[in-house]
């Protein structure tokens, strides 16, 4: 994404004071700040997180996916409605893939969560986007944090079930829930194996009208199916029920089950360990992603490289030497 004429900044302080508050308006701000590609509002971004930090974590993070039409919004309405009735304050942030690529978004056309977008206890906010992964794992993680300082205490963070950004959300949520649809094989919906296993929760969605038999059944076979994965380290077994997020039916269940994986991980100490190795995996993920930019994006390591490709395919050297070889000069280079 590009940015255009800086726009005028506050100082750090009114950020973290605002977002401490929790008022809304600065913390769109500051997240508008993490967004940014600006150098200097990088440093700005930095100082901000660096400051609300001790604030943060107090909060569920939930993951949903599940691919475009499943009712991924539908849901989120109604169970952060819930949610809010239920005293809290929830954040949803919407990573959408496509948006990387164009403006013309899966989840952004749409009038969204209108209700719920109305409440002072909810705070919507697409959470894009950026070129790589690493950036929108940093962007969205970020912002989580802020959210979480300004006082939500559920974080809702979906995204749509077909590309790798899955992956990204597990790796910064406590509970990964999945939404599927009855009547479709699991190819059908796009559901990647990978994806049913980091599932703690599958909620068949649109369990109502001439649905509710197929539903039932599909909710058995995907019983079965999770069955077969091994026992997740965090020792719950993962769940599988039927809801229809229009009629406003099985919400409150997911819920439930939802606050009893938060009692049994908390119990068993596998909440604390799976954040503590998640912000240490968020480092070293920075550190990779710094160190293949450093190198790759090296104007003479690039020559050398096409040099040394073609020396491999004219079989004058091996690949592992042709490796040791630039990495020797590389580090010269440092
Ligand atoms: P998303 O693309 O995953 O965000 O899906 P939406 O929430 O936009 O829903 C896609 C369509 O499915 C909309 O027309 C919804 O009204 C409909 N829908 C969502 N949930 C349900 C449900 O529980 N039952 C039925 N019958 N339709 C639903």
């Amino acid at each position: 994404m590009k940015n255009y004429k800086p726009k005028k900044r506050l100082p750090a302080k009114a950020y973290i004071d605002g977002i401490l508050d929790g008022d809304r308006v600065i913390l769109s701000r500051a997240i508008t700040i993490i967004e940014s590609n600006l150098e200097s509002d990088k440093v700005l971004a930095k100082e901000i997180v660096q400051a609300i930090l001790p604030n943060s974590g107090k909060s569920i993070r939930i993951g949903i996916t599940g691919v475009p039409g499943v009712g991924k919004s539908t849901f989120i309405e109604v169970f952060g409605l819930h949610l809010v009735k239920e005293g809290h304050k929830v954040a949803i942030l919407s990573i959408d893939p496509s948006s990387q690529r164009s403006r013309g978004s899966i989840l952004g056309d749409k009038t969204r969560m209108e209700e719920l977008g109305n409440l002072e206890e909810a705070y919507i906010r697409p959470s894009a986007s950026g070129d790589t992964l690493g950036g929108v794992s940093n962007k969205t993680g970020e912002t989580m944090l802020l959210c979480e300082a300004a006082g939500y205490d559920v974080i809702l963070i979906e995204t749509v079930g077909v590309g790798q950004s899955e992956t990204a959300v597990h790796g910064m949520t406590d509970f990964f829930l999945l939404l599927m649809l009855s009547g479709a094989g699991d190819e059908l919906q796009g559901i990647k194996k990978g994806i049913m296993e980091m599932a703690d929760m599958v909620v068949i969605n649109k369990a109502d009208g001439d649905n509710i038999r197929m539903s039932q059944m599909a909710r058995l076979q995907y019983q079965n199916a999770l069955h077969i994965f091994p026992q997740s380290e965090s020792g719950w077994s993962p769940v599988v029920t039927t809801a229809s997020a229009l009629k406003n039916i099985g919400i409150s269940n997911v819920w439930d089950e939802i606050l009893k994986f938060q009692e049994l991980v908390k119990e068993n100490g596998y909440f604390l360990k799976n954040r503590n190795q998640q912000q240490i995996k968020w480092m070293y993920n920075n550190i990779n992603e710094e160190l293949k930019q450093l190198f790759y994006g090296s104007k003479n390591i690039k020559s050398e490289l096409s040099v040394l490709e073609k020396e491999i395919v004219a079989a004058k050297i091996s690949p592992v030497k042709a490796a040791q070889k630039i990495l020797e000069e590389f580090k010269k280079s440092l």
